[in-house]
């Protein structure tokens, strides 16, 4: 029951990571704090679809 998700960047919206969840334990969409290579720093990034 894993699901590939996108983590996007919320300041450049390029999408930086792919990773997976468990949508049984992860219904809402998750947010994590990652380096961004575009913004050059650590930015928030949320998952998208
Ligand atoms: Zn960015």
């Amino acid at each position: 029951m894993r699901d590939i998700i996108i983590l996007a960047c919320t300041e450049c919206k390029n999408r930086n990571y792919n990773t997976d969840k468990n949508k049984k334990n992860n219904p809402d969409r998750i947010e994590m704090k990652k380096y961004c290579k575009h913004c050059k720093k650590h930015t928030l990034h949320k998952e998208t679809k």
